[in-house]
């Protein structure tokens, strides 16, 4: 068997300000440790045997038709600009066209310095690459627009992190890694040419209905506008929402120190460096706004009418949050059962949330447990349920099938923070078993699988984690 990536690049071809042109850096003993085959069939690859895989998703040896190099991108960060990013430690092998029609970047992340490396080593330890590939396949498999993870492999090297620990390489794969930071870059440096290139590659790729650079913010509003709800719906918390992080195609990109939460609290924060609680739980709609914001701004840089760019791109940004909003009330809606609109339902919703986040409530397993007649058990007070569930069973009796309802709404399963970290200290000590078993019961976040009744638990008192790293 032998590797075969049907490559057909479209960024190498933009003009050579937008990348450097770089190879991976080889690694000592790669050993392929994952690789996605469902994902593969999609993306027309033909898997090779495993020591091919190994050499190729370590860098070690660039399949033929991939052209690497490192994007250049700036962005925001906790707020402030950083004028120069870029892929410090992730190399672009090329894009396939998959037998969907997308178009998607082959990136390899760990693979190395760049030119865009800063102090960074440009590698990652297992960790963080284990994590990436559970959390953004769960994603996928949630029906969350996600990048997803091709393979993983171990490196066979030390890297130096708090402790020596074993370097990886992750395979991501995108609709693209073009980021708002793109954007922002070329408009900082008043490269205006570069700015119009960017927008027009961008509209072919993922807009291509979309007209000049507004009919790109709307169209990238419309996208964030329905993957932020989506994350909320399921209790998920990026954590970096930094302008570099957030992609044009309104994918969910840079599974660093992101996490699902157990109990439901809205100002809930798990990364150990945002300190402010900024990319909080229920901070992140607001957020997304601020980004677009940010997208905004740069693209308006091109527009030789600025007044009325300007009077157009703030109705686009202002218009965002009821958007949002929009897409919430659906989502939660259905998440008690409801599949029509009325009046009180905002309500309703908020009421539930509010007693939810009083009584310590699992997340996921209280809003799993209302179909099941199970959730008063979740509460430290059940009369707290009690209360609320009379006037949602009385708006429950005008609705055609609210069981059916929550079960498609309603995951069992999510990527808990314990079972990770779990999954990575086995992975550690040489023991897929549990990265196996936890990728597979993922897979299948609504099913009911009896069998992995223990992964939908949530921490023991010892095992709760507090705070998530970057990787
Ligand atoms: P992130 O917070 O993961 O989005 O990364 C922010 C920036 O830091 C990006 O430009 C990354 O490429 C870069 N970066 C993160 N980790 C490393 C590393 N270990 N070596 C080099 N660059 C890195
Ligand atoms: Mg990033
Ligand atoms: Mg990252």
């Amino acid at each position: 068997m032998t590797l075969s990536i049907p490559f057909d690049n479209s960024y190498a071809r933009l003009p050579a300000a937008f990348y450097s042109k770089q190879a991976p850096e080889p690694v000592r003993a790669p050993r392929l440790v994952a690789f996605n085959e469902d994902l593969a069939r999609v993306l027309r690859i033909a898997p090779g045997d495993v020591e091919e895989m190994a050499q190729a998703f370590a860098g070690n040896a660039v399949p033929p038709g991939a052209e690497p190099l490192a994007q250049l991108y700036s962005g925001h960060q906790f707020g402030h600009y950083n004028p120069q990013l870029g892929d410090g430690r992730a190399i672009l092998l090329g894009e396939v066209v998959g037998s969907d029609g997308i178009r998607r970047d082959i990136q390899l992340k760990g693979s190395g310095r760049t030119p865009y490396s800063r102090a960074g080593d440009g590698r990652a330890w297992l960790g963080p690459v284990l994590r990436e590939y559970v959390v953004s396949e769960a994603m996928h498999a949630l029906g969350i627009p996600t990048t997803r993870a091709l393979a993983a492999v171990e490196t066979g090297e030390v890297v130096m992190r708090e402790a020596p620990l074993p370097g990886a390489v992750l395979t991501r794969v995108a609709q693209s890694h073009l980021r708002v930071g793109t954007f922002q870059v070329f408009a900082a440096r008043g490269d205006v040419a570069s700015l119009k290139r960017l927008t027009e590659y961008a509209i072919d790729r993922h807009y291509p209905q979309a007209e000049g650079p507004m009919g790109l913010l709307r169209a990238v509003r419309d996208a964030q506008a329905r993957l932020i709800p989506q994350w909320m719906s399921v209790g998920f918390i990026h954590g970096v929402m930094n302008t570099d992080n957030c992609a044009i195609s309104g994918e969910t990109i840079d599974y660093g120190p992101c996490a699902f939460m157990d109990v439901y609290h809205p100002n809930t924060v798990f990364s150990s460096i945002d300190r402010g609680g900024r990319y909080a739980y229920a901070n992140q709609p607001e957020i997304a706004v601020w980004n677009l914001a940010q997208l905004a701004t740069a693209l308006i840089q091109q527009v030789d009418d600025k007044e009325a760019a300007v009077e157009e791109a703030t109705a686009i940004v202002h218009a965002m949050p009821e958007l949002m909003q929009e897409h919430w009330l659906r989502l939660f809606r259905a998440k008690i059962g409801l599949a029509r609109a009325e009046e009180g339902d905002l309500q309703l919703i908020s009421d539930l949330l509010t007693r939810m986040a009083h009584n310590q409530a699992d997340f996921t397993n209280t809003f799993r447990a209302l179909g099941g007649g199970k959730a008063r058990d979740q509460f430290t007070d059940p009369a707290a349920y009690d209360t609320w569930a009379e006037g949602w069973q009385a708006r429950c009796a005008r609705e055609e099938d609210p069981m059916a309802v929550m079960r498609q709404a309603n995951p069992a399963f999510i990527p808990r923070n314990h079972r990770v970290e779990q999954m990575i200290e086995a992975a550690v000590q040489g023991d897929y078993g549990p990265f196996q078993r936890l990728n597979a019961a993922l897979a299948r976040p609504f099913d009911d699988q009896p069998e992995n009744a223990d992964l939908a638990r949530p921490p023991e008192q010892h095992e709760v984690v507090h705070a998530t790293f970057c990787g």
